[in-house]
């Protein structure tokens, strides 16, 4: 049952402020998999009538979408800081800059849409008269961090989301966090490829957490060629994988923007999924389920609730190139029209707005 909101002209249309990221201007590619979440949920949300306005780094574009840029040095990423690392803040932090603007303008809004895996929403969350839904998109990496999203679980029920089970279980009180799914796709923007080329694709940061170099790896023994597409994080990491591997059949196609990105993935074989680290969901499966590309991926994390094995890819043992080699050369066995029907259904950009939706009215009721 949907509540009517006083401020809203049509009940039941909420306003909406996300707040974004820290580690990196939207279109940077440092905000990972966020940045793409943000984009579908606020063109998903923007469809059924919600107002929404994203409040985010300077720089920071996302096609059509509104966005309210704000000036301040970046973040760290979680990623690359130890259990033990202290809460950092640079100084004129934009962190701070965009939870002071969305204080000054939360009542505009019904409810504010945390994105940030950082200490100070989480802190901050008493000081707001506004519900925030704080969607955490990565699991444990700071001992700090966890225990800040603890104290919000605990005092406000029901407003942590996590994307999944796996991700949620790295936590203490992963019980107390709702799963609200990862991200959803807009199958109209993926082209469906149902006869591909000898290929294999590797899409993401270049980070070690990722592993790149086990699907390189992998790509050396099957003789396949490997695409690689995305934003090199860790310059040194990825100048050391070339020159672990200087004879792989390696093409680096840069950072691309999502057309070209389908364009040059639909026609592969397989996407591989290589991370190291519990991957909290994995947008680049269901991009590759998407344009009816199958997905091999180690049974950790995200990917392992995703991936349908032996229907939509293979799921194979953490960490092991010969699960690897032996998955990809069974990949003609499955049927693409599959994975794009998964995209289609579970992991659509419609599906996934029902849920966060159904969540932000809760929520605001
Ligand atoms: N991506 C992109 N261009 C590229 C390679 C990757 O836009 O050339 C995007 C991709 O669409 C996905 C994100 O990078 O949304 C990676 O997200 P994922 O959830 O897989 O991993 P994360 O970086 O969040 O750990």
């Amino acid at each position: 049952m949907f509540v009517a909101l006083n401020i809203s002209a049509t009940p039941n249309r909420l306003k909406i402020l996300i707040l974004s990221t820290p580690v990196g201007a939207l279109g940077s590619g440092l905000g990972g998999g966020v940045e793409l979440t943000i984009a579908n949920l606020a063109r998903e949300l923007q469809s059924r009538g919600h107002i929404i306005e994203i409040v985010a780094p300077a720089g920071s574009q996302l096609g059509d979408l509104a966005i309210i840029q704000i000036p301040g040095s970046l973040q760290l990423t979680a990623q690359t800081q130890e259990l033990s690392a202290s809460i950092v803040m640079p100084s004129d932090p934009v962190l701070a800059n965009m939870w002071a603007t969305a204080r000054t303008i939360q009542h505009d809004y019904d409810i504010i849409f945390n994105t940030a895996f950082d200490w100070l929403p989480f802190y901050l969350t008493p000081f707001f008269d506004r519900p925030i839904a704080h969607f955490v998109s990565m699991g444990s990496q700071i001992a700090a961090i966890d225990l800040a999203i603890e104290r919000v679980a605990i005092d406000y029920p029901g407003t942590i989301g996590v994307c999944t089970r796996t991700q949620a279980e790295t936590f203490k009180f992963g019980d107390a966090c709702c799963i609200v799914g990862g991200s959803g796709v807009d199958p109209s923007v993926y082209e469906y490829c149902a006869a591909p080329e000898a290929a294999l694709a590797w899409l993401g940061r270049i980070s070690p957490e990722k592993a790149l170099e086990d699907a390189v790896a992998a790509a050396q023994r099957t003789g396949l060629n490997l695409k690689i597409m995305g934003k090199i994080q860790d310059v040194a990491y990825w100048e050391q994988i070339n020159r672990d591997y200087p004879d792989a059949p390696i093409e680096y196609l840069g950072f691309l923007p999502t057309y070209e990105l389908q364009q040059a993935l639909r026609t592969c074989r397989g996407l591989l999924m290589t991370p190291r680290w519990v991957e909290a969901f994995g947008n680049v499966a269901i991009e590759a389920l998407a344009c009816g590309v199958p997905v091999v991926a180690y049974r950790r994390g995200g990917p392992a609730e995703i991936i349908a094995d032996g229907k939509t890819g293979f799921l194979v043992e953490p960490d092991s190139i010969e699960g690897l080699v032996a998955a990809i050369d069974r990949l003609p066995e499955i049927d693409r029209a599959d994975c794009r029907h998964a995209a289609e259904t579970i992991f659509s950009q419609s599906a996934w707005g029902n849920v966060m939706e159904s969540w932000f009215y809760r929520l605001v009721g």
